[in-house]
């Protein structure tokens, strides 16, 4: 659990030129979100986006943030914007304890990131120790934003009830906003503040032991940060194709799939990618898009082997969505019992590749929420490029409250 310095969403009052930047698990995005007045006040939106390679994900901190900052004067340049200091919007997706708004420990890596020198170090400053390595630029005041704020922000915009943030892509993670006088490390009893709940990190302490599977344990001893992320390494999209394989494997050795004979592919950590979950679960073509899957695996099958194969899929999703719907029912029972409500009636934003694109991970998710918090009614409100919006939103609300 740890704050955000964010106390308030927008009342799109708000208005100005911003940049942001989104450092996500796949993606380096850079924004310019302008604010205005106008009647129907859609942000006007400028983006370019880039793949993060494995060798800058592995590199130096030092190489990250120059690759970081290299791209955000291509992106200037490109605007026409050099010479301007515009205020700064930086959605960073990993976890960091916040000292303030532009003060933010990296506590550790998560997902596959792992650069050297930044662990504990404050990313804010590297930021700005890389652009001044590039001399020529400056930047105006910074708001650095967990991605999951930066979605509740985005999606608030359009629906001032939203006050949940949440992430199901290759990490996943949730925000609320929080009675400031629940938040017993930070003085001041009054208002809100958005608490940043981590909660891929939901189960480091072995309070999860109980649940976990051996197909769990399994994903976690394959990934560098063993013991680290254990909610995440159960529910999120790195992680899923990964379970599937285990789970393929284990049905193999005991002569119910593939005749028994565990080919490579099944063997080779990775092969068996998240996004063949989305592709066989398919209502239509996804029995016809397993088969041509094995096929490419090289894996000798049948038409049973591919069933079965649709049928691990369907149930690992579904327990995915189970989880994620609990660790969200719980969040929504927490605020209603904080304003004493007999019924909540509350919005979340929902951003990652996992809701996005599986075909019926969010009505799984959307069923299994009601039962695990009757007494509240919870819109879903989908994000688009929320990470980079949102955390301009984030900066602009802070200027309308230093006003
Ligand atoms: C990180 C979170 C992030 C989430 C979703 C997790 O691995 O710890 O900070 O919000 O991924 O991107
Ligand atoms: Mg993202």
């Amino acid at each position: 659990m740890l704050p955000t310095f964010i106390r308030e969403t927008t009342d799109r009052t708000e208005k100005g030129d911003f940049l942001a930047l989104d450092l996500g698990g796949t993606n380096l995005r850079v924004f310019r979100v302008r604010l205005t007045e106008e009647e129907q006040k859609k942000p006007k939106l400028d983006i370019e986006q880039w793949p993060i390679s494995k060798k800058i994900k592995e590199g130096t901190g030092e190489q990250l943030f120059d690759h970081i900052v290299d791209r955000l004067i291509e992106f200037l340049d490109s605007q026409n914007l050099k010479g301007q200091t515009l205020p700064l919007g930086f959605s960073f997706s990993f976890p960091c304890e916040q000292k303030q708004i532009d003060q933010s420990i990296l506590l550790c890596w998560s997902k596959d990131f792992n650069c050297s020198g930044v662990e504990g170090e404050d990313v804010v400053k590297l930021l700005k120790e890389a652009i001044h390595r590039r001399g020529s630029y400056d930047i105006g005041s910074v708001a650095m934003v967990n991605d999951t704020v930066s979605t509740m922000m985005s999606c608030g915009y359009w629906d001032r009830s939203c006050e949940i943030g949440m992430i199901i892509g290759t990490g996943t993670n949730a925000c609320y906003m929080e009675k400031m006088k629940n938040v017993e490390y930070m003085d001041g009893e009054d208002g809100l503040m958005c608490i940043n709940t981590e909660w891929g990190g939901f189960g480091d302490d072995g309070s999860l032991e109980d649940i976990l599977t051996e197909f769990d344990k399994g994903v976690d001893n394959t990934f560098e940060n063993r013991g680290e992320h254990i909610f995440e390494k159960m529910i999120s999209g790195m992680y899923l194709g990964e379970i599937v394989r285990l789970v393929l494997i284990k049905l193999t050795e005991e002569k119910l799939l593939f005749k028994g004979e565990a080919f490579a592919a099944l063997l080779t950590p990775g092969k068996f990618e998240t996004r063949f979950i989305s592709e066989i679960e398919e209502p239509d073509s996804g029995l016809e898009n397993a088969q041509q899957i094995l096929a490419k695996l090289n894996l000798k099958w049948d038409l049973v082997d591919a069933r079965v194969v649709r049928l691990v899929c369907d149930t690992i999703s579904s327990h995915s969505a189970c989880l994620f719907a609990a660790a969200l029912a719980t969040i929504a029972n927490r605020i209603r019992l904080n304003r004493e409500l007999d019924y909540l009636k509350t919005a979340v934003g929902v951003d990652g590749t996992v809701y996005k694109s599986h075909p019926t991970f969010r009505n799984k998710l959307q069923k299994a929420v009601p039962t695990l918090a009757p007494k509240c009614d919870i819109k879903f409100l989908e994000s688009d490029e929320s990470s980079g919006v949102g955390a301009a939103m984030a900066m602009a609300v802070l200027q309308r409250l230093a006003q």
